[in-house]
Formats: C-alpha cells, sequence, structure tokens
C-alpha cells in the first residue's frame, strides 16, 4: 500500500488509523470476528504500517457494517468506516468481490446479510 493509498483510506473514512493502540475492542465486539482471517484491530495495524495489500484480504468482505466496532473503539477509529473506505477503493478499481449469483438459497438469506451484501457493490 503507498503513501497515496494511505492518505485516501483517510480522506474517504474522515478517520485517523494512527491513533489506534491496539487495544484489541473491536475485535472482541465484532461478531464474525471468528470468520474473519486476519481480525479487526490486526487489520488497523496493517493500515498504520502500510504493509498490506487490499485486494487480497478477505476480512474487509466479510464485515457486516454493523458498526460496533465504531461505537466501541475508544480512539474514534472505528475499523468499520475504514473497512468502507477499503472496499470503495477497490470497488473503484474495478475488482468486486460480492457476486449474488453464487448465493445458494436468496430465499432463506437474511435480510441484514443482504443488505450488508448490496452496501458492498457500491464504491
Ligand atoms: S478498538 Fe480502536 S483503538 Fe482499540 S484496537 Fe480497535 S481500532 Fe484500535
Ligand atoms: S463493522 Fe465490521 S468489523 Fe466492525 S464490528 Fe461490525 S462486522 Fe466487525
Amino acid at each position: 500500500m503507498n503513501e497515496d493509498l494511505f492518505k485516501k483510506i483517510i480522506e474517504i473514512s474522515g478517520r485517523n488509523p494512527n491513533l489506534c493502540y491496539q487495544c484489541g475492542m473491536c475485535t472482541v465486539v465484532c461478531p464474525i470476528n471468528q470468520y474473519m482471517d486476519l481480525k479487526p484491530h490486526v487489520i488497523i495495524r496493517y493500515v498504520q504500517l502500510k504493509s498490506i495489500d487490499f485486494k487480497k484480504l478477505s476480512s474487509v468482505w466479510k464485515c457486516v457494517s454493523c458498526m460496533a466496532c465504531v461505537d466501541r473503539c475508544p480512539r474514534d477509529v472505528g475499523p468499520g468506516v475504514i473497512f468502507e473506505a477499503i472496499r470503495s477503493l477497490v470497488l473503484r478499481k474495478g475488482i468486486d468481490a460480492v457476486d449474488y449469483n453464487k448465493l445458494v438459497d436468496f430465499e432463506k438469506t437474511p435480510s441484514m446479510a443482504l443488505i450488508a451484501l448490496s452496501r458492498k457493490m457500491t464504491g
């Protein structure tokens, strides 16, 4: 990740990842952290270090945008908002990690999951 990308994340999200002191609260309150390869606080650390390839990062697409981490972050970093910014930047490059056609049973999918999915399709 280059400096420009880092600045864009800050610009879009309105948050400063550098304020994170790695308390881990965001990961504790995240309802789907067990499905993430990298936990929310770890991703924020990578963002601080500017050392991650977001195109290969599946966790930001698994985030359901519940914003529990945003509510509980003591440093007002809010990984959920940072993840939205990252998804937007990836989508603007024409890379989409979401495909409705791969849903096995549309009718039985919880509406919250569908709404979360739709939000990830808007860059
Ligand atoms: S809750 Fe906030 S300060 Fe704590 S690890 Fe997560 S992003 Fe960092
Ligand atoms: S917004 Fe995303 S990362 Fe934050 S708690 Fe909800 S699902 Fe987890």
